[in-house]
C-alpha cells in the first residue's frame, strides 16, 4: 500500500500547474485608485503620512487621473481636501470645489474613467466631525423636555443625522451635476443613501449611481488618511457612527439596508481586519462588493518593507490577492499603480 494517497503537491508542481489550477484571478479591472485634491493650479502636494500620494489641483488631478486610466485602472475616486472649514461644511455642496473642478476636468481629458467621489463633511467642518453638531438651540429644547434624560443630554454635542443628511444630498447633487459617475456616501449617518438616491432622481441624475461605505467599521487603520485629509476630529470620535468592530452582523444588516434603500455597490471598510465580512457579503448579496484597503494596511507594508522584514510587491500582491479571494469585485486601494504595473 502506497502512503500518502492523497497528493495535493501534484498540483503546485509548477508554475504552469498552480497558474491552470488557480480559482481567482486578480485583475487590473478589480482596481480603483483613491486620489486627494485640492484648491489651486499646478499644486502637487507630497502628503507625509502616505508614501507616493499627493493632493492635487484639479488640473494636475486630471493628469494624474489620465495616468491612471492609461495604466487600464477603470475608476478613480476623489476626496476633497483643503477647503474653507465650517460648522455647516458650506464648500462640501460648492459647484466650485476643488472636487467639483477635478471630475469636470478629469470628464474632459478622460470619458472613459469613471470618477467616484467620497461624500462626507468631515474634510469641510471646522470641528472635522461627518456631519452636523446639534445646534445650541436644539440642545436647549432638548434639556427642557419632559422627557430629557441623562441618556438624551449624553447625545449633546453629537452628530445630528437628519439635518447633516440634507447636507449629503446637496454635497452628492453638486458632484453629479459636476459630472461624477458614481458618489459614494463614507459618513455612515442613517437614511443616507435613501435621500441621495432621491435627490439625484428628482434633479435627472438617474444614471449617477451610489457606492455606500455601508460596512465601515470604527478602525485604527484610517490613521493616515486623518492626515492626508486633514480630518481628525478636533474632540470625540467617530464610534457613534462607525461600526464597532467587534459588530460584523450589524456591517451585514447596514448593506441590507443601503440596497434597500437603493446603493448599487457596498463596501467593507477597512479590507484585511474584515475579510470576514466582505465573506459573508459575497454570500449574503447579489450586488458588487467593494473592499477599501486603507491607509493603514497600505502603510504597514510600505513601513514594514522599509525596515527589511518583508518583500514589499509580495506583500502588496498578497494583500490585494486576499480581498479578492475573500469575496470582493472591487479593490480600492492606494496600490493600485504600483499593482496595475505589475499584473500587466
Ligand atoms: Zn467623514
Amino acid at each position: 500500500m502506497s502512503f500518502p494517497q492523497t497528493r495535493f503537491r501534484r498540483l503546485r508542481v509548477n508554475a504552469t500547474m498552480r497558474r491552470m489550477v488557480s480559482e481567482i484571478r486578480l485583475s487590473v479591472d478589480d482596481l480603483v485608485y483613491p486620489m486627494f485634491v485640492c484648491p489651486g493650479k499646478q499644486v502637487k502636494e507630497p502628503i507625509e503620512a502616505m508614501a507616493n500620494c499627493y493632493r492635487f489641483s484639479p488640473d494636475l488631478a486630471a493628469k494624474e487621473a489620465t495616468a491612471m486610466a492609461e495604466l487600464g485602472i477603470p475608476a478613480i475616486l476623489l476626496f476633497g481636501t483643503k477647503e474653507k472649514k465650517d460648522a455647516i461644511a458650506s464648500r462640501a455642496s460648492a459647484m466650485d470645489s476643488a472636487v467639483c473642478q477635478a471630475i469636470a476636468k478629469i470628464k474632459a481629458k478622460c470619458p472613459q474613467l469613471l470618477v467616484m467621489t467620497d461624500v462626507c463633511l468631515c474634510a469641510y467642518t471646522d470641528h472635522g466631525h461627518c456631519g452636523l453638531i446639534m445646534a445650541a438651540d436644539a440642545k436647549r429644547k432638548r434639556k427642557s423636555s419632559p422627557f430629557a434624560t441623562p441618556a438624551v443630554q449624553q447625545y449633546e454635542g453629537h452628530i445630528d443625522n437628519d439635518s447633516t443628511i440634507e447636507v449629503l444630498a446637496s454635497m452628492a447633487l453638486a458632484h453629479a451635476r459636476a459630472g461624477a459617475d458614481i458618489v459614494a456616501p463614507s459618513d455612515m449617518m442613517d437614511g443616507r443613501v435613501g435621500l441621495i438616491r432621491e435627490t439625484l432622481d428628482t434633479e435627472g441624475y438617474v444614471e449617477c449611481g451610489i457606492m455606500s461605505y455601508s460596512s465601515k467599521f470604527a478602525s485604527a487603520f484610517y490613521g493616515p488618511f486623518r492626515d492626508a485629509a486633514q480630518s481628525t476630529p478636533s474632540f470625540g470620535d467617530r464610534r457613534t457612527h462607525q461600526i464597532d468592530p467587534a459588530c460584523g452582523r450589524q456591517g451585514l444588516r447596514q448593506m441590507e439596508e443601503d440596497i434597500v434603500q437603493g446603493a448599487d455597490i457596498v463596501m467593507v471598510k477597512p479590507a484585511l481586519p474584515y475579510l470576514d465580512v466582505i465573506a459573508l457579503a459575497r454570500h449574503h448579496f447579489d450586488v458588487p462588493i467593494a473592499a477599501y484597503n486603507v491607509s493603514g494596511e497600505y502603510m504597514m507594508i510600505h513601513a514594514a518593507a522599509k525596515a527589511g522584514l518583508l518583500d514589499y510587491e509580495a506583500a502588496m500582491m498578497e494583500s490585494l490577492l486576499s480581498i479578492k479571494r475573500a469575496g470582493a469585485d472591487i479593490i480600492i486601494t492606494y496600490f493600485a499603480p504600483e499593482a496595475a504595473k505589475v499584473l500587466k
